[in-house]
């Protein structure tokens, strides 16, 4: 293979420069894209658009200099018109602008002024029409780097593809040379698209190729099938709940039966609103565990959460003799002691937990169901390290983030997925307006106030990014405060990340039990904390949220008989409109579509995820074609045994997680 540095035209300060760049061979020369393309075509005299005109100078050039600005100026015959042509900081153009001189004015033509605002101009004898791409090195011009690419191109040597000519030809995708020509050599725009086009192609393919391994993979993995007596299982449903499941629900039951009962793990994805049920999908499926006689895990992101579960879990298996225990960071090393003791002895049935249940001491008798709640809370990491603490455990993961389609594909590719969408009957939709801090009083505290002279209570919450940021404790403080001061009548309670588990438990249940009024907090309460006489939430700078997050906010209102309020204060008109979805729906699904427009896939689903859906080229919310072509054909592709055997070879080797 030809050598970068023995190119011709390649020095040592050009060799650097490329170095610097990531670029160490002919491969890495060619795969480095331009950042742009500009286009010049000769064009006739069209007001507002850019243009490209031939032009007759037909006066001497003035120079103006304003501060440090300098502003060049003169007249010309652009199709027989006399116009004024207007330049800024381009003071060498004096010596090649002298009357009678031919030029190209490139620039947008002001009618009534007949005026060009010039970005360039060029001498008629050097101006070339086509499509130039633009690569931004800081020391090689585009004209140099380009012939160092044609000259690369040369010695190119075509790569080994395990996907076959055909697929690309169906699409009319250049591949080899012809790829690297079009994109560094476009004779027009739909070439150079045509062949970023092709690298997105193979770039999704081969995402979903090892995508699509990895599901055969787990299809391939045997697990000792789960015998539930189905009997005794319905007593459960029917003595231990109350009402009857949504549709939803009962297809979700089902599933979860016939992949513990079938020989290859479960591996689902349940989605589900705030409140739309899920919690008892995953006590129904952990008692089908219990009737195997195998332990389940339940793992929450946030002690609160993993409380509550706790609490739910307790009241429902107490009559029906299955052991539940909770640990987190919380519990003394005493008792930690014992219920690490009981897990492994098998004492313990199910086990309820934060991150605590991570820990290399934490070990079963026999695990063989997981329920992970908030799963994006959750690393792929950890994911994994839950997953072996079983032996090809059953796991069902639930969100309450509803994960846009194209996104889930991607993500969770591995996983089915099940989607709660009716909500239990009763359940009513969450009234929502935002308001500026100037109707705060006037409007948004006096219908607190009546609410609460009605015998419900309210939330007030204000966005805690870092627990350990002082000021957003100061500002719950604050607000805190101010609530005692304005009124002064009513019992205000404060929550927040600093207090100790014990302190947050106490505080939730004064506002539960109705001791306090309001509740004012961070966002801790995001997750978990359900008190049906709530009927009211106040959100301050609710633009410091996230859309899902403020729609999970929200949800924590109107669990009850009565309907729920929610007020989001915002300062300006900006914030407002970022928010204004929230209005006007309670689909989870389109907010959520929204937030990710908003913010991007990687804040979206935070650190942990981002890593897997970076790619070079495509990207998964503009080239939702190319990735559904891809997803198609990658179905077809891994019935091929050698493609399949390539990639079950290849799929941990780079920085694939
Ligand atoms: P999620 O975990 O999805 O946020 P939960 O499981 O906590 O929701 O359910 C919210 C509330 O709705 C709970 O009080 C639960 O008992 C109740 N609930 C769940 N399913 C039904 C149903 N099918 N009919 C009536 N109420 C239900
Ligand atoms: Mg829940």
């Amino acid at each position: 293979m030809m050598e970068l540095k023995n190119l011709k035209g390649v020095g040592e300060k050009t060799y650097n420069a490329l170095l610097s760049k990531g670029i160490k061979d002919i491969p890495s020369l060619l795969y480095n894209l331009p950042t742009s393309y500009k286009e010049y075509r000769l064009t006739r005299l069209i007001p507002d658009i850019v243009v490209n005109v031939k032009a007759i100078v037909t006066d001497t050039v003035n120079i103006m200099k304003l501060k440090n600005v300098t502003k060049v100026s003169f007249s010309a015959s652009v199709e027989g018109l006399i116009i004024k042509v207007v330049l800024f900081n381009q003071n060498y153009l004096k010596n090649i602008i002298h009357i009678g001189s031919e030029v190209v004015i490139v620039g947008k033509f002001d009618a009534r002024f007949r005026t060009i605002e010039a970005t360039k101009i060029i001498p008629a004898p050097l101006y070339k029409e086509g499509i130039f791409p633009e690569y931004n090195f800081d020391n090689i011009n585009n004209t140099t780097i380009q012939r160092i690419i044609k000259e690369g191109l040369e010695y190119y040597e075509e790569e080994y593809s395990i996907i076959p000519s055909s697929y690309l030809n169906k699409y009319n995708y250049p591949t080899g040379k012809s790829l690297f020509l079009a994109i560094h050599f476009p004779k027009s725009k739909e070439d150079y698209e045509n062949a970023l086009s092709s690298l997105k192609y193979l770039e999704l393919l081969d995402f979903t190729l090892r995508m699509s391994t990895i599901r055969k993979n787990l299809e391939e993995t045997i697990k000792e099938p789960k015998n539930i007596d189905l009997s005794k299982l319905k007593e459960f449903i029917s003595k231990a709940i109350t009402f009857e499941l949504t549709l939803d629900q009962k297809n979700a039951v089902n599933d979860i039966y016939l992949g513990m009962k079938s020989n290859h793990p479960l591996n689902m994805l349940l989605e589900g609103d705030v409140g739309s049920g899920k919690t008892i999908v995953s006590i129904i499926s952990s008692y089908m565990s219990y009737l195997s006689g195998m332990q389940s895990l339940i793992i929450a992101p946030t002690e609160a959460l993993a409380r509550q579960h706790y609490n739910t879990f307790k009241s429902i298996f107490n009559e029906f003799g299955v052991n539940v225990a909770l640990l987190t960071a919380s519990v003394s090393s005493k008792n930690r002691n014992i219920i690490l003791e009981d897990l492994k002895n098998g004492s313990i049935d199910i086990i309820i937990g934060t991150h605590s249940l991570l820990s290399k001491e934490v070990i079963f008798k026999n695990l063989g169901f997981i329920v992970c709640d908030e799963q994006h809370k959750f690393g792929v990491n950890q994911r994994k390290t839950i997953r072996e603490k079983g032996i090809n455990p059953d796991v069902l993961y639930m969100t309450a983030t509803p994960i846009p389609r194209t996104l889930s594909l991607t993500l969770f590719g591995d996983m089915k997925l099940e989607t709660i969408k009716t909500m239990p009957l009763g359940r009513k939709p969450i009234k929502t307006e935002i308001y500026s801090y100037r109707d705060y009083v006037g409007s948004v505290l006096s219908f607190v106030k009546k609410e609460i002279s009605e015998g419900r209570q309210a939330y007030f919450v204000s966005p805690l990014i870092d627990e350990n940021d002082s000021t957003d404790i100061t500002s719950v403080i604050r607000i805190e405060r101010d609530l005692k001061t304005y009124f002064k009548d009513l019992r205000v309670g404060l929550l927040h990340g600093r207090l100790s588990s014990i302190e947050k438990d106490e505080i939730i249940n004064t506002f539960k039990n109705k001791e306090i009024d309001i509740l004012v907090s961070t966002s801790v309460i995001e997750v978990g904390i359900n008190n049906p006489n709530a009927s009211v939430m106040v959100i301050i700078d609710a633009h410091n949220f996230g859309l899902s997050s403020l729609h999970q906010l929200r949800g924590r209102v109107g669990r009850g008989t009565d309907y729920g309020y929610c007020f989001l204060m915002v300062s300006n008109s900006d914030e407002r409109e970022k928010l204004k979805i929230l209005e006007e729906t309670q689909d989870g699904f389109r907010i959520s579509e929204e937030d990710l427009r908003q913010r991007g896939p990687g804040d979206y689903l935070g650190r942990d995820q981002s890593g897997s859906i970076k790619f070079k080229y495509a990207n998964l919310f503009k080239d939702d074609n190319i990735f559904k072509n891809a997803l198609l054909d990658s179905k077809e592709l891994i019935k091929d045994d050698t493609i399949l055997e390539y990639y079950q070879d290849h799929l941990y080797n780079d920085n694939f997680d």
